[in-house]
């Protein structure tokens, strides 16, 4: 067996990384007892987090490029196709799943039905479910490559100005009240939009992994010129993964100050008491999904023990739940799933930046227990349209939701609005958000792990054969 010292020197980082955890959360509640820092000091004790921060997402883009495009470009566009449709398969299979079981929990915990202390916050709509789907077909088409690497597509809707009122003909003095009310109600289902649109901050991650699968494609059509551009990325996505590793090494030091500097930061604890049942319902989902529902799916499929994947996934596991990111865990995803799983880089390449970008099972969950305990605070009854409508928007939003913090939190504007409840009241749950977030995204990292593992595991066939014929290639140059 592992000796103890074994296991340290194999597990340093990780063991280190749990360490800063432990400490990061002592030093903040210690400074929360006995100083009372500024909002200014808050923040130059947050400083060291914010370089992690800084240095996890500036690895990204050369990470994104270099895997996608060596990714697709390795495979032949059959495979390719094949091991794409698997992914894409695994990800809506779990996200639904994710979705029924929060629609379960919360509609029999009830969580909102005794909170009726919440008061609505009611203001009409103004992103729809159409606008959403819209903005993330447009996202996968950037215009600009440059501005992608920074920025994302988000419609707007201003309403127009009501149309100047008809001129009453002279003889029909009189409208009897009924029509007057019908022309109401008329004008506002006529109401009229303009949309426009802007750029918001962040980058635009699935424009880029869209860009980049097409042209690894090409690439790999291409022959012995597209081998050159095939060597290239490849150099690339090696030198970047050894960046990543330098960056590990920073990663306890920068967790420690950003887990202190939060829990410096919050203001309102008392919440937690407040909104308590509804939390334990999003945790609750969490843990059945990320503890029971996913590692039976890779038992099922894989025949190995879920457990040992999610020990080797650790690192990544913790980072998620520090920062809050999937699109920022992602370098640590692929070191994990590559060097301790041992997942086939020609699958994690590939199928690991399409993950983080849209399964999100944790955000998928997330998003329909909090609409229907948004719609028990107001009283609000759900019928069975309801409930398909919030699934199926539910998981919309997390595909469409970027993998940056609270992002689930604005695309379920567009959950709400499906089924008619005021926009406004995502105000109810933005306080205890962050909690809720970074569990969630350690689920969403999770479920992009053990997709990985059974998309290798049901494409062992092609991956074979593909070892078998560069083989017969070396031998017959
Ligand atoms: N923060 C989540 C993620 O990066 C997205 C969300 O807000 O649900 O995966």
């Amino acid at each position: 067996g592992m000796n103890i010292k074994g296991f340290m020197k194999k597990n340093w980082l990780l063991i280190a990384t749990v360490i800063a955890v432990v400490l990061g959360i002592g030093l903040g509640l210690l400074v929360r007892e006995y100083t009372s820092l500024s909002h200014l000091e808050r923040q130059y004790f947050g400083f060291p987090g914010e370089i992690l921060m800084r240095m996890l997402k500036m690895i990204i883009l050369p990470l994104i490029m270099s895997s996608m495009i060596t990714g697709i470009a390795a495979l032949d566009s059959e495979v390719s196709g094949k091991i794409g449709l698997r992914a894409v398969v695994y990800y809506f299979t779990t996200t639904i799943f994710a979705v029924i079981l929060g629609i379960i929990l919360v509609v029999s915990i009830k969580p909102g039905v005794s909170h009726k202390h919440f008061g609505s916050t009611g203001t009409t709509p103004n992103v729809t479910t159409v606008d959403t789907i819209l903005d993330l077909v447009r996202n996968m088409f950037p215009e600009n490559l440059v501005q992608a690497c920074f920025a994302q597509y988000k419609t707007k809707r201003v309403e127009l100005p009501p149309p100047p009122p008809k001129v009453q003909p002279e003889n029909a003095t009189l409208t009897p009240p009924l029509v007057t009310t019908l022309m109401a109600v008329m004008e506002n289902v006529t109401k009229e939009y303009k949309i426009t649109g802007s750029y918001s901050e962040g980058m635009n991650v699935l424009g880029l992994i869209v860009f980049c699968a097409v042209f690894g494609l090409v690439i790999g059509k291409m022959g012995a010129r597209g081998r050159i551009l095939l060597d290239f990325f490849d150099a690339l996505n090696e030198a970047t993964m050894r960046l990543v590793q330098i960056i590990m090494c920073y990663m306890p030091v920068g967790i420690l100050f950003l887990i202190a500097a939060k829990i410096i930061e919050v203001e309102d604890w008392a919440i937690f008491g407040k909104m308590g049942l509804y939390m334990a319902t999003v945790l609750t989902g969490l843990a059945i999904h990320g503890l029971l529902i996913l590692p039976l799916i890779y038992f099922i499929l894989v025949r190995k023990n879920p457990f040992t994947l999610m020990l080797q996934m650790a690192q990544a596991l913790v980072t998620a739940l520090m920062i809050s990111s999937s699109s920022a865990t992602l370098p640590v995803t692929f070191r994990c799933a590559e060097e301790n799983v041992g997942i086939d880089k020609r699958i994690t390449r590939f199928v690991l930046p399409v993950g983080a970008t849209i399964n999100m099972d944790g955000t998928a969950l997330y998003e329909a227990v909090a609409t229907i305990f948004i719609a028990q605070l107001n009283d609000y009854n759900l019928d069975v349209g309801h409930i398909l409508t919030i699934s199926i928007t539910a998981t919309l939003a997390s595909i469409g939701a970027a993998g940056i913090p609270n992002a689930g939190l604005v695309t379920m504007v567009m959950v709400l609005t499906a089924v008619g409840l005021p926009a406004n009241d995502v105000t109810l749950i933005v306080a205890v958000d962050w909690l809720l977030d970074r569990c969630r995204t350690m689920i969403n990292v999770l479920g992009d792990a053990y997709g990985a593992a059974v998309v290798e595991k049901l494409s062992k066939g092609e991956l074979e054969r593909m070892d078998v014929a560069s083989d017969v290639d070396m031998a017959n140059p």
